[in-house]
């Protein structure tokens, strides 16, 4: 489903997924964490484990006094490894929050690196080893409450069953589909959050289809039933 050739009968399918997932889940802006470096931080850490393990790295920060970026950027490599050692991955996550903390004292301030043009401010977390498409989108969204979609596996596995697609949809191919059905920065992640629900609870690897809320729509459960 490139978007430039979205069919009419996706587009609408995609945005009765939308609505019907939103309105189901009541996620609200979903992300956990409180404060924009927070938000930043946690994206991180994130990466390839589950949130409890993120909680443990950012208690360690906290209780240090360290869940600011201004304080990571000039903080001392090897202390922060330890302190998000719980997360995983800590040697590259840590030289991955130091490089973002340098990248946004050089625009003074988070403020001014969200106000620079949303493709400037994402080329430029993109350059950064260890950001990745949906880390730099996940920070622009949640932290920078900027409109761009945040597109994850979960989110291909869904849409690729719900709309009886022969394969997954690209990581762009996505975005920009969903783009296409709203321009709402609030909608975005209520969707992203709602997408993470469905799969954790029902769009598994194997599917649980029969207490799945959206499954009389879904072109994988009805062409099975
Ligand atoms: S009906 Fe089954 S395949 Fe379709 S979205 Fe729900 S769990 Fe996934």
């Amino acid at each position: 489903m490139n978007p430039k050739s979205t069919t009419k009968h996706n587009l609408l399918a995609l945005k009765q997924l939308s609505d019907n997932l939103t309105s189901y889940f009541k996620v609200g802006s979903w992300w956990p964490s409180l404060s924009k470096d927070e938000i930043i931080i946690g994206a991180v850490l994130t990466q390839n484990t589950t949130w409890k393990n993120v909680e443990r790295s950012l208690e360690n920060l906290k209780v240090n006094n360290l869940l600011e970026l201004k304080k990571l950027s000039k903080i001392n490599k090897n202390k922060l490894t330890e302190l998000i050692k719980p997360s995983g991955f800590y040697t590259q996550k840590s030289q991955t929050l130091i490089d973002i903390s340098k990248l946004i004292e050089q625009h003074a301030s988070l403020q001014k690196f969200f106000e620079l043009p949303l493709s400037k401010s994402r080329k430029e977390l993109l350059s950064i080893k260890g950001v990745g498409p949906e880390t730099a989108d996940s920070i622009l969204l949640y932290s920078g409450n900027k409109p761009i979609f945040v597109v994850d596996n979960y989110t291909r596995r869904i849409t690729k069953r719900f709309l009886g697609l022969g394969k997954e949809l690209t990581y762009g191919e996505l975005q920009e589909s969903v783009h296409l059905i709203t321009k709402s920065v609030n909608k975005y992640k209520e969707l992203h959050g709602s997408f993470v629900e469905l799969a954790k609870k029902h769009c598994k690897k194997e599917p649980l289809c029969d207490n799945c809320p959206i499954n009389k729509s879904c072109s994988y459960f009805t062409k099975s039933n």
